[in-house]
């Protein structure tokens, strides 16, 4: 009998464990496998203890646990770290001088700090650790980068030490490839951490391949040793209704990560996962979500996470109708479920 294995979020909705524990029945009865626990870092200087009991809660409930380090150092996923308040001087500046409050990636402290928030994660039993969009400052009008970052003091000196020229203010080839290189070293100075207390890890990279966004290279990350899983998000931003063209061009955008992630993640030995939207979702266009889960099956893989609004994110990411995203999550878990001959959790 194949296994699947089948996951949702759980964003900043609640740090009370009574009714965390009423939503886990509700995680556990659309069939979930397992559970992404966001967990910032400011979490960790504040619900340490709570965390740890959400955690318990969960495995107990017979889900496997991965923890989400949304935020960390403003570097995974989105910009918003307590690192700044702490560390002004570890942070990134932009290619024009000006300051960003996200931690600069070459930074022995910034990769001191990501540290730590593996070894607190680590004391909280969970059993993976979810790398999610790793990312870097890209700022755009249109098609054109107006500013980026890092060009602090200490990436404009390591990038001179390894080019033997000054770091330039434009995007050349050589900064995109110091940039790549810096992130996906953090990347494997964390999951290596990891490791060494035991846990797993998953990335999920952003489904954006020009590598000014931080990875071009995705074989490079699909292949770091101590990786677990392997996945990419290719949300959409609108419903293709019922024009034919729009659906075709729908399955073929899934359809490429699809099989972009198996192709990879088979060559590395490693387990492929992906996600589908199941945030701000229009009302009346949840099918969407069972169309694109039912590409992901067809691709071969056998790891699907949804992003689903009731528990997974702010009112500024809510569906038009969270319930019935939420029904709709329950009705495609239960089809990966009976396809792959599991009724049951
Ligand atoms: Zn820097």
């Amino acid at each position: 009998m194949s296994r699947v294995r089948l996951g949702v979020p759980y964003f900043l909705r609640t740090r009370s464990i009574d009714h965390f524990r009423r939503d886990l029945e509700d995680i556990v009865g659309v069939g979930a496998t397992y559970l992404v626990l966001i967990v910032t870092d400011f979490d960790l200087l504040f619900f340490r203890d709570t965390l740890y009991d959400m955690v318990q809660e969960a495995k107990g409930a017979g889900l496997e646990v991965q923890l989400d380090p949304w935020g960390l150092g403003g570097v995974i996923c989105t910009p918003y770290s307590v690192f700044p308040a702490a560390h002004p001087e570890a942070c990134q500046v932009a290619s024009d001088g000006s300051p960003v409050g996200r931690g600069c990636p070459t930074h022995p402290t910034l990769l001191a700090f990501i540290e730590r928030w593996v070894d607190a994660a680590a004391a909280l039993g969970a059993d993976a650790v979810f790398w999610d969009e790793p990312q870097l400052g890209v700022w755009e009008q249109g098609e054109t980068v107006v500013r980026w970052s890092c060009r602090c003091p200490q990436c404009r000196q390591a990038f001179s030490a390894r080019y033997g020229m000054p770091m330039p203010t434009e995007l050349t080839d050589e900064v995109i490839q110091f940039r790549q290189d810096a992130i996906a070293h953090l990347l494997q100075t964390a999951m290596r951490r990891a490791k060494g207390h035991g846990l797993e890890n998953s990335v999920c990279l952003l489904p954006r391949e020009h590598p000014r966004y931080g990875f071009g290279n995705w074989e490079h990350i699909a292949g770091l040793p101590e990786l677990d899983s392997f996945g990419t998000d290719p949300y959409w931003t609108a419903s293709p209704g019922h024009d034919p063209a729009k659906l075709a061009e729908f399955d073929a955008y899934i359809r490429r990560f699809a099989d972009k992630v198996m192709g990879l993640a088979g060559t590395a030995g490693k387990r492929p996962h992906m996600w589908v939207l199941g945030f701000r979702i229009a009302k009346g266009t949840e099918g969407d979500m069972e169309r694109a889960a039912r590409v992901v099956w067809d691709a071969g893989i056998r790891d699907l996470a949804i992003w689903a609004d009731k528990y997974g994110c702010g009112d500024n990411n809510r569906s038009g109708d969270p319930e019935a995203v939420w029904r709709t999550v329950a009705r495609i878990f239960r089809s990966w479920r009976v396809q792959a001959g599991s009724s049951g959790p």
